[in-house]
């Protein structure tokens, strides 16, 4: 068999059907395997999460990911990790990462791939694939290669610079798969005009929110940027968001400013909102957020109308961003190669005995916090029980 893609799921499905005596070929463009687990978690890959549910996935089927994810779950990829002694630990909301570097996880699968056998090639370009009528015939700048079962492992197209093409959708093109529209995701939403000055003047605060769409929440922290809006919970957000839909962000999630002011005016505080408020929100955020006027008065100088506009700005901040980081600087592509047209247990293709598609290059995006690779692993590893 050969795998093109020596990323996270091209790797685990080579060390599990090395594992199985297939003689296996991973094939890769780039100078490095897994360049992408390398640079994950800022350095430390995110590798996993505890709690992980189909629910933490988008796809138009959000069925497809359940039997992967419940064939290889988080806890089978964790006693890998600690089958070889790789120390991690949890940072935060589930979220598994090494405590040394993310090479121990690379270090890890090329291990596993070469115990059993599995021959690896870098600098290795794809020229064509053709069927054959007992499998694939392959043109690549190294030779030819002849494989009954071929496994595209591509991934998504973020990060470029990184090796990211979109050589897994051309291939499903070619056999007659649909592929869904691609997008960048978990990227940080970019803002124009008056909304990117504010932005700009507040770059480098973060603070705890909880950012909405229409269809999905997420209570994390957020960062202002000189482009526009970034952190966790807009990462998380971008996943759901569409090029002209509005965001809600509450800054104050914990608690409602109209019954803290209630609470001061009982206490009969006498200094100004801008000066109670620094206990919840940081000072330059307030700076910038609240009109002087309002700002400098004492609690009984509020008016109903002060509160309704506080209500709005900290609680309700409505915008439209103006777009998106793109693939410069996206974790993951949101769409991808059509789920209906693979076997959800093997990775097949329905309509190509012996063509399989595995990891980010299927229309299966996870949340923010390991759950991308743990589709990778997951998917890699159903894909390499069956080829
Ligand atoms: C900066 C960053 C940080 C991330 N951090 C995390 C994290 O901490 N946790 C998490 O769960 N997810 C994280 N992700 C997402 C995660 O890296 C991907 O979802 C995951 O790597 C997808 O696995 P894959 O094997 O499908 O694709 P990849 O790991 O991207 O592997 C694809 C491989 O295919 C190769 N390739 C591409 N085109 C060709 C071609 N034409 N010919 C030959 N080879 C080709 C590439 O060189 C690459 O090696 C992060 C992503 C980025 C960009």
């Amino acid at each position: 068999m050969v795998i093109i893609g020596g990323g996270a799921a091209g790797l685990m499905c080579a060390a599990t059907a090395g594992q199985r005596g297939k003689t296996c070929l991973v094939i890769d463009h780039s100078n490095k395997l897994g360049k992408k687990i390398l640079m994950s978690g800022g350095g430390r890959c995110n590798f996993t999460n505890l709690e992980i549910e189909p629910e933490n996935y988008l796809s138009p089927n959000p069925h497809f990911c359940k039997s992967a994810l419940s064939r290889f779950t988080q806890w089978d990829f964790i006693a890998m990790v600690s089958r070889h002694d790789i120390p991690y630990h949890e940072k935060t909301l589930g979220q598994l990462f090494c405590d040394n570097k993310a090479s121990d996880i690379l270090n890890m699968l090329v291990n596993e791939c070469e115990t059993h056998n599995v021959i690896t090639k870098t600098h290795c370009t794809v020229e064509s694939v053709d069927k054959q009528p007992d499998g694939f015939q392959l043109k690549t700048n190294q030779g030819e290669v002849q494989c009954q079962s071929l496994v595209i492992a591509t991934g998504g197209l973020s990060i470029p610079t990184m090796g990211a093409t979109g050589f897994g959708y051309t291939i499903a093109e070619q056999f007659g798969i649909s592929v869904s529209q691609r997008d960048a995701a978990l990227v940080p939403l970019t803002l124009s005009g008056h909304l990117l000055e504010r932005s700009q003047s507040l770059a480098g605060v973060a603070l705890d929110c909880v950012v909405s769409t229409a269809e999905q929440s997420f209570s994390e922290s957020m960062l202002f940027t000189h482009r526009g809006l970034s952190g966790p919970a807009l990462l998380q957000i971008s996943n759901y968001w569409t090029l002209g839909e509005t965001i809600t962000i509450n800054f104050l999630p914990k608690n409602d400013i109209r019954a803290l002011i209630a609470q001061w005016h009982e206490q009969k505080l006498k200094q100004n909102i801008k000066n109670l408020l620094t206990q919840y929100l940081p000072k330059r955020f307030i700076s910038v957020w609240m009109s002087d006027e309002v700002a400098n008065k004492t609690v009984n100088q509020l008016t109903e109308l002060d509160i309704q506009e506080l209500e709005k700005n900290i609680h309700n901040w409505s915008i439209t961003p103006a777009g998106t980081e793109g693939y410069r600087t996206a974790e993951v592509t949101r769409g991808g190669i059509n789920t209906d047209e693979i076997s959800s247990k093997s990775f097949q293709a329905k309509n190509t005995e012996g063509l399989y598609f595995i990891g980010e290059v299927l229309d299966v995006t996870g949340w923010l916090g390991g759950y991308n690779f743990q589709w990778a692993w997951a998917s890699g590893y159903c894909a390499g029980l069956h080829v």
